[in-house]
């Protein structure tokens, strides 16, 4: 496996056309991220029904090594060495949605309003346009409106919902002089090193594996 480049986009080959599929269905399926699941509306004065606005919120990117995290399903123990039962700092990030409507003015509720309990490592991800901050609408508020929302992160798989999603496409040139080439659009939600780690470790697996079926069916055809 050959990396191309890392930046704006992965790209890399592979020698060989036969992983190729399972590998991008890995990517594209298999690897985790973390996003907003959960949101409790204590106050929505927002020109947006509660369940609307919780989709855009779930839908907020958000950056974090996943390793950092236990996935809340599964039996853990907190960072104070207890079986965690209702969610802890090991398996979920808290995020306040607190935002007033200044007196007679329409303001919008933006992906920049999230804020973050405590110090744990997840980003809500600000995407620039041409060099500046361009914030992502969540919501709309007039008058003197108001939302208190709090929102609940965790880790989850892009075939559980869209919300997990983390890539913005996955594309396979094949084949070149090269080999079969990867082009993975990364949307920034996760580490590329990281990223590419776990690409590289499925592919050495993926190989073994086939050449493991390739001696089998060569011992086959000997015995026969
Ligand atoms: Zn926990």
């Amino acid at each position: 496996m050959e990396i191309l480049q890392t930046k704006p986009n992965i790209e890399f080959t592979i020698p060989s056309m036969e992983p190729a599929l399972e590998l991008r269905r890995y990517i594209m399926e298999d690897i985790p991220s973390m996003a907003i699941s959960t949101t409790d509306v204590m106050i929505n004065n927002s020109l947006y029904d509660s369940c609307d606005f919780s989709q855009m919120i779930f839908l907020t990117p958000l950056y974090c090594n996943p390793d950092d995290f236990a996935f809340a399903r599964d039996g853990h123990l907190t960072l104070e060495n207890k079986p965690c039962t209702e969610g802890c700092d090991k398996c979920q990030v808290l995020f306040d949605l607190n935002v007033i409507c200044p007196k007679g003015k329409l303001r919008n509720i933006t992906n920049l309003d999230l804020k973050k309990r405590g110090e744990a490592p997840v980003e809500v991800i600000k995407h620039k346009v041409d060099g500046k901050v361009s914030p992502l609408t969540l919501g709309k508020l007039a008058r003197v409106g108001e939302v208190k929302i709090v929102c609940t992160a965790r880790l989850g798989y892009p075939t559980e919902h869209t919300r997990w999603s983390n890539l913005a496409g996955v594309v396979i040139c094949i084949p070149t002089k090269s080999g079969v080439r990867f082009t993975i659009n990364n949307n920034g939600k996760l580490p590329v090193n990281w990223l590419l780690d776990k690409i590289k470790s499925k592919y050495d697996q993926l190989v073994d594996k086939n050449e493991l079926v390739e001696k089998n069916e060569l011992v086959e055809k000997n015995e026969n």
